[in-house]
Order: structure tokens, then C-alpha cells, then sequence
């Protein structure tokens, strides 16, 4: 039997969402944090890398090899200079954190490797690893299975080197593999516990604000949505661009009397599928639905001229009239009124007050139902003379 999926899924060991568009959404959100993070953990890690290449000066002397490991230590810090750059000038810095930190977690434990290879000493820079190694999963923001894959690599190959330079016990070699494999298991447990927590808060954000904008009852957005400037954005748009804008209120007829014959959920049930026939017969993505009042929508129709809001007016009552709503054995037939209001605004012209064009199309829709409901009204606004 397959588990059930939502939207917000992580997937268990990436600790990334299952949905690749929300997992780019959550980077795309993130993107600040991750830039910050990345910058400031690059720039310590460079700073770090030359200071233990200029002790080793100090204490090696200034012969080929410490000239030569120092070199290969600055290197690492040139490269992380190179990231920060990358990473502010991105225009999808979190993507390209995760790139930079690859690259430059295995440029700096390969460097590593070369170093304690040459320098011996392989006890310390056991100890030394173990640490880089959970600076490699938790402070260098990168994708889990990523980081996973340096800090193993350069494991085995430390423990490699170990090996084939044999300078140290078998006990003591033994130790130093527990410690590389307590560093690895818990600096990747940390890491995925991060990764899931924060995209779990992310997740329940996204919720909330879902939740703040739409109408529990029928989906579509609310008022609250609307008042924090969803029809003043559309009409800046239309403005930039030189486009119509047609703006719909729509109110379904003798809605108390549904209320009041067959009770409020069946009520509620005609509000439902109101509601969904709206959206089916809009633009996914371009239009917008929202319960204005009780039993009144308002529709946004970007692009959207005179005659193009009236025809999609006239179908959505017409299917109206054919629909029949169901609840339970009852069956509803509603009809509705529109009022349909459309403009064609220019970067030149003056702009219109987002209230102003509801209020005319609400004016529209009750003078609809004053002469006799089930039927549509239309008027043009033009910009250069108040209507
Ligand atoms: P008209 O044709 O003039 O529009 O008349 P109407 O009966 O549709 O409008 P009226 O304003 O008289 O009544 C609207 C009713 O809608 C009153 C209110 O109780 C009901 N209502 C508002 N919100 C809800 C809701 O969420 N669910 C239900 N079931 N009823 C609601
Ligand atoms: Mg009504
Ligand atoms: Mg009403």
C-alpha cells in the first residue's frame, strides 16, 4: 500500500522537500540566510586555513616544504575568497552556496590531507579532522547528501593515509577510526535534524499564510487578502504595462431563501460549488477569486478587456443556470448577478483607486438585480473622464 503524500513531505535521508518546486521555493525564500551563513563560514574558514599555514611557518621554518604548504593553505583561502564573490553576486545564492561549499569543503580537506601527510603528527590532525568534519556538515550551509560525501571521502582517504604511513599503533589507529566515525555519524545527524526543522517551520509558515489568505469555507482568497493589496498591485501592473483590467462582482440571487428552506450547510454547499465553478472558469495562475461578502465574489482578470469580462461573465451564469448543487438528496439550482467593470490603463494616464473600481462594480451588480437578477451589467472606465 503506498503512504499517502503531501505537499510538505521531506524526503528521509536528502532532508530535502519531495517536491522539487517547494524545495526550490524554500531555497528561493532562504536564499538570504544561506548567502549570510555561507559568506561568514568561508571567510573564518579562509582566515583559519592561512593562520595554521603561518604558524607552520613560524615553527617549520621558511623551507621549500612549509613555503610550499603554506601556498597550498592560501589557495584554500583564495578559493573561499572566489565563493564569497560567487555567492554574493548569484542570482540564486542558495543553489550556488551549495555549489561553492562542494568544491570548497574538498579543496580544503584534500589540502589538509597533503599537509598532514607532510607534516605527520597524524594523532593531531586525527583530532583536527574530526572537527573540520563537523564543521563540513554543519557550518558550511550545503545539501546533506553533499556534504555527506566530502566528509566520508576525506575519512577513508585520512584514514588511508593513516594506514599506509603506519606511524601509529593499531590501538590507537582504532581509536582514531571510532572518533572519524562518531564525528561523521553525529556531525551528519545534527545536520539532518537542521535541515528537517527548518523546513518543517518553513512549511508551517506557509500553511498560516495560506490559512490568513483564503476563506476556509470555499478555498478562494478573502478579504484580508485583498485589503493587503492584491487589486492595488494588479492595477499598478496593468498601469506599467498598458493593459485592460476587468474587475467582476458577482452575488448569487434569493440566497437567504436557500438558507432558510433547506438550512445553512446546504447553504454552504451552494457556496462551495459557486466558489469552484468560479475557479474552474478562470486563468490558473492570472485571474484571482475572492469571497468579497456572504454569498458575493470578486474576480480580477488581468488583461482582460470589456468584451472579454462580459463573455466570461455571460458563461458563468449561464453554467450557473445549468448547474445543480447537491446536498445530500436536495438538490439547489441558483442563478447570479454580475456587475463588470473594465479599464484600459496607461503609464501616462492618471490611476484608479482600487476601492473606486470595486465600488462601481458592486454599483453594477445591484442595479443587475434591481432589474430583475440572473443577468449581467457592464460599463467601460475611462481613465481621462470620472464616471
Ligand atoms: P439577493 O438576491 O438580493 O442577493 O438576496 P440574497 O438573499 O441572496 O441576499 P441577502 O443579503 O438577503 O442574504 C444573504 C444571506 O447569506 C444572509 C446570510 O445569513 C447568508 N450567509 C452569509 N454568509 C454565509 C455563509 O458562510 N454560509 C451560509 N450558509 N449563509 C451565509
Ligand atoms: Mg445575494
Ligand atoms: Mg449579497
Amino acid at each position: 500500500m503506498s503512504k499517502l503524500q503531501s505537499p510538505g513531505d521531506i524526503r528521509c535521508w536528502h532532508s530535502e522537500f519531495a517536491s522539487v518546486t517547494i524545495e526550490s521555493k524554500f531555497l528561493h525564500d532562504h536564499g538570504n540566510v544561506i548567502q549570510g551563513e555561507s559568506v561568514r563560514s568561508l571567510a573564518f574558514c579562509g582566515i583559519f586555513f592561512c593562520a595554521f599555514g603561518l604558524a607552520d611557518l613560524a615553527q617549520l621554518g621558511y623551507g621549500d616544504q612549509a613555503l610550499a604548504l603554506f601556498l597550498a593553505r592560501l589557495m584554500v583561502m583564495i578559493a573561499a575568497l572566489i565563493g564569497i564573490v560567487m555567492i554574493r553576486r548569484s542570482s540564486n545564492p542558495a543553489r550556488t552556496a551549495y555549489r561553492v561549499a562542494t568544491v570548497f569543503t574538498s579543496l580544503a580537506m584534500l589540502t589538509f590531507l597533503l599537509v598532514a601527510y607532510f607534516r605527520g603528527d597524524l594523532l593531531l590532525h586525527g583530532m583536527s579532522m574530526a572537527i573540520m568534519l563537523i564543521i563540513v556538515y554543519l557550518f558550511i550551509p550545503n545539501r546533506l547528501v553533499n556534504a555527506t560525501i566530502v566528509a566520508l571521502s576525506a575519512s577513508i582517504a585520512f584514514l588511508g593515509l593513516v594506514y599506509a604511513v603506519d606511524m601509529i599503533s593499531v590501538r590507537q589507529l582504532s581509536t582514531m577510526t571510532m572518533l572519524l566515525i562518531l564525528a561523521n555519524l553525529f556531525g551528519a545527524i545534527a545536520a539532518r535534524r537542521d535541515s528537517h526543522s527548518s523546513r518543517r517551520q518553513y512549511w508551517t509558515r506557509q500553511i498560516l499564510i495560506s490559512q490568513a489568505m483564503r476563506d476556509p469555507l470555499t478555498g478562494v482568497f478573502n478579504r484580508r487578502h485583498l485589503n493587503a493589496g492584491l487589486l492595488d498591485e494588479e492595477i499598478d501592473r496593468a498601469r506599467v504595462n498598458g493593459e485592460s483590467l476587468t474587475v467582476i462582482i458577482c452575488d448569487i440571487d434569493g440566497f437567504k431563501a436557500v438558507n432558510d428552506t433547506h438550512g445553512h450547510q446546504a447553504g454552504d454547499t451552494l457556496l462551495r460549488d459557486f466558489a469552484h465553478l468560479l475557479l474552474s472558469m478562470t486563468r490558473d495562475g492570472i485571474d484571482t477569486v475572492v469571497r468579497y461578502g456572504g454569498e458575493e465574489f470578486l474576480l480580477i482578470l488581468p488583461d482582460t478587456d470589456l468584451p472579454d469580462g462580459l463573455a466570461l461573465a455571460e458563461r458563468i451564469r449561464t453554467k450557473l443556470t445549468e448547474a445543480i448543487s447537491m446536498h445530500g438528496d436536495v438538490r439547489i439550482n441558483a442563478t447570479a448577478s454580475f456587475g463588470v467593470v473594465s479599464t484600459c490603463l496607461l503609464p501616462h494616464l492618471p490611476t484608479i483607486a482600487s476601492h473606486a473600481l470595486i465600488a462601481r462594480a458592486d454599483e453594477l451588480m445591484y442595479a443587475a438585480k434591481r432589474s430583475g437578477r440572473n443577468r449581467v451589467h457592464v460599463a467601460e472606465w475611462n481613465v481621462t473622464s470620472s464616471i
